[in-house]
């Protein structure tokens, strides 16, 4: 097919979108380690979990077996309210930059909660409606996630608590609003409604909180108060599952065009946005029927890939959670302020984590001004205002691209375009005043958050 029957915009027709999400483990050989409990160091059953979590996402969270599982038709409808998303050929930003590369991103930020949160929290919120809960608590970092599940919940007619990182939750006063807007409970933490959260209150006075923080005090209160459950936006293998939506709608879209990726290049936080986007694909590279290069970029003030090492750890601060083996940086680790708040999480979700050590994807830090220097010629060029976190992702396509435009290669990149940036402000305002900076964490700093991995 010739090049210039490329549309600008590709979009699915309604009847070619996907009715299933696809098992990245399925056809992993060597699987993702399991969550252990925190006191026996057995394998978490299924029963001890569902103290926690929802029931049907427990048996998600335990299957690395089964390939597809159905979306089930109510999720499937809200699904069509904001997608498919649209993938996106950026023929701008490619005669910017000058280079042979064709690019290509596939746009997650087309709903009111600004991201790819929502293919998530609609699912999870619709299994706790489904187990005839009340509610169900969580915690939110930038508050992209907290967003999606306020619109979800809303939507299922489900309670809602939410803890938010304080330094987001003052930071941030208009993402706490659409939240209220949608129904939610929106505390700032560490606050003193839980005991863990006094705790570390009177161990750390005046600390900003931190999303381990924050999901110690919603798992908390999940497990205390009748009728709820605890739900997380990031990093589980459940929420994977949910994403993959986005790399099966830009699979379905290229093949509709005979367009195959040689680079695939996500940003990550807990890995939800790049396992998603990269899970058809490593499923033919993993079964041997494709090949692809796969990037990860995460910010150099929390390089859990880069400098992390490969451990069992503690998903929280307050170590109440089960194990889980990942790259991490220890659950006591606090990034220095960094304005991709949705990226700050201490560890990365084991699926991506193993596939990561068995040599399947590169993994590159970049710090905070190169990242919005991209976000800014990115927005420039192709119009849409990206949301830092993503902004990782823009730069390494870019440099992917100029890269082409040194050796002449013709390769084809694919990024994911993870959200908006609206709710960013301040920190574009920074940059437009010079005034960012770049915190880089030294050895020493690191060796504090590996101090308190379980041996
Ligand atoms: C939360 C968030 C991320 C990071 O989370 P992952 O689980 O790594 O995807 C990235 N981009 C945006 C826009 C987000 O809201």
């Amino acid at each position: 097919m010739s090049e210039k029957t490329v549309p600008y915009k590709i979009y699915l027709e309604e009847h070619e979108m996907p009715t299933k999400w696809y098992n990245v483990r399925a056809d992993m050989k060597n699987k993702p380690a399991p969550l252990i409990h925190p006191g026996t160091k057995a394998p978490m059953t299924a029963a001890e979990l569902e103290g926690v979590f929802c029931a049907e996402l427990v048996k998600q969270e335990l299957d690395d077996t089964t390939a597809y599982f159905d979306i089930p038709a109510e999720i499937l409808s809200f699904y069509k309210m904001y997608r498919p998303a649209p993938l996106v050929r950026a023929y701008c930003l490619e005669e910017k930059l000058q280079t042979p590369a064709k690019i290509y991103y596939k746009f997650e930020g087309n709903n009111t909660s600004g991201s790819h949160k929502l293919n998530s929290a609609i699912a999870q919120a619709y299994y706790a409606k489904q187990q005839g809960l009340k509610g169900v608590t969580t915690e939110t970092g930038a508050g992209q996630w907290g967003t999606a599940l306020s619109m979800a919940c809303a939507y299922l007619g489900l309670d809602l608590k939410v803890f938010m990182v304080k330094s987001s939750y003052e930071q941030k006063p208009y993402r706490r609003e659409v939240m209220r807007t949608y129904g939610a409970s929106v505390t700032p933490s560490p606050s003193s409604d839980t005991e863990v959260g006094k705790k570390i209150l009177s161990d750390f006075p005046g600390t900003s909180g931190s999303l381990g923080c924050a999901i110690s005090e919603a798992v908390e209160v999940a497990v205390t108060t009748e009728g709820y459950r605890y739900v997380l936006g990031s990093v589980l293998a459940q929420v994977l599952l949910h994403q993959s939506i986005i790399g099966l709608e830009a699979k379905a879209a290229m093949d509709k065009y005979g367009i195959k990726p040689d680079i695939i290049i996500g940003c990550a936080g807990g890995g939800s946005n790049l396992g998603g986007l990269i899970a058809p694909f490593i499923g033919e590279k993993l079964r041997g029927e494709a090949d692809y290069h796969f990037i990860a970029v995460e910010p150099a003030s929390c390089p859990t890939f880069t400098r992390g090492t490969y451990a069992y750890d503690f998903c929280d601060t307050g170590m109440i959670c089960p194990l889980a083996k990942m790259y991490t940086l220890g659950s006591g680790f606090m990034p220095a302020p960094e304005h991709a708040g949705g990226l700050r999480f201490h560890g990365m979700s084991s699926t991506l984590s193993q596939l990561y050590d068995d040599g399947l994807m590169e993994a590159r830090a970049v710090g905070q001004t190169e990242i919005f220097a991209a976000a800014q010629q990115f927005a420039r060029s192709e119009g849409i205002l990206p949301a830092p976190e993503s902004s990782h992702a823009i730069k390494g396509a870019i440099d992917e691209a100029l890269k082409c435009k040194e050796t002449g290669e013709e390769k084809t990149i694919l990024f994911g375009l993870s959200g908006t940036g609206y709710f960013d402000m301040g920190a574009y305002e920074k940059y437009n005043d010079g005034l960012m900076t770049d915190y880089i964490p030294t050895d020493d700093d690191l060796a504090k958050g590996f101090a308190g991995i379980p041996k």
